[in-house]
């Protein structure tokens, strides 16, 4: 009996009901709260030297840090939080005017120090789980953001290696366009604010900001900058004083 006991929970944990429904590897969630489900999708990397030790921090009760998902160099995917439920990576921030981002999101994070590039398998099976969470959540491409874009001037992650244009060809997040054109300097503040960046300081919203879509530039704002994020706000800005009358 004593023997009998492992080997059926062993098998219990390896039959998965449904690919939307698994075994939550991680104990660090709880409920969404006030009835909030995902609208956003929040892409990390674990800055850390292994996948592993990633998967490690991100299952152990004493860091309380989770994320939905874990996805290692190769592509293998682990399922740590169901997507029902808050998994605890995004941190103080806000998108669009909205904050609690962890009860509003799936998180999901990707092995890689912090400087390396991400690997082609890897970017396979993120573009594959990303199209599965839109299509699940009915959600738009805009709504893929990094950690960067909610928490300017505290987290760098996914960092300037990170391909968003990739993504945004096949509809699993965002790029602006016509590239090129500009804008006044003095309204990229503004603009980047109407897309869904948080209030802060104009430096650093154009060092979040030039990570995510312009990494090689240099110096001060310019009006590159403002024609990028007056692209963006023309064509995603929701309104976030509330109805539009
Ligand atoms: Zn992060």
């Amino acid at each position: 009996m004593a023997m009998a006991l492992p080997a059926a929970g062993i098998r219990a944990r390896s039959v998965q009901p449904s690919s939307n429904a698994p075994v939550p590897l991680s104990p660090n969630f709880g409920e969404r709260r006030g009835g909030l489900v995902p609208e956003l999708v929040v892409i990390h990397y674990t800055a850390m030297e292994s996948c592993a030790a990633a998967a490690a921090r991100l299952c152990d009760p004493r860091h309380e840090v989770s994320a939905h998902y874990l996805l290692d160099y190769d592509g293998t995917l682990l399922a740590l939080v169901p997507e029902t439920a808050r998994a605890w990576h995004a941190g103080a921030g806000s998108w669009c005017g909205r904050d609690d981002i962890n009860s509003r999101s799936i998180g999901i994070e990707l092995a890689n120090d912090g400087a390396e590039p991400f690997p082609e398998p890897q970017m396979r099976a993120l573009e594959t789980l990303l199209a599965g969470i839109l299509a699940r959540w009915n959600l738009p491409p805009e709504a893929v953001i990094g950690h960067s874009d909610m928490a300017p001037g505290r987290k760098t992650d996914p960092g300037a290696r990170f391909d968003w244009r990739r993504l945004a060809r096949t509809g699993l997040a965002v790029w602006p366009e016509p590239l090129g054109q500009t804008a006044p300097a003095e309204s990229f503040a503004a603009f980047v604010q109407r897309f869904g960046y948080p209030a802060a300081p104009t430096e650093t919203l154009l060092a979040a900001f030039r990570l995510r879509f312009r990494p090689w530039a240099k110096g001060s704002v310019d009006g590159l900058d403002a024609g990028l994020a007056q692209s963006l706000m023309l064509r995603f800005a929701i309104d976030q004083d509330g109805p539009v009358g």
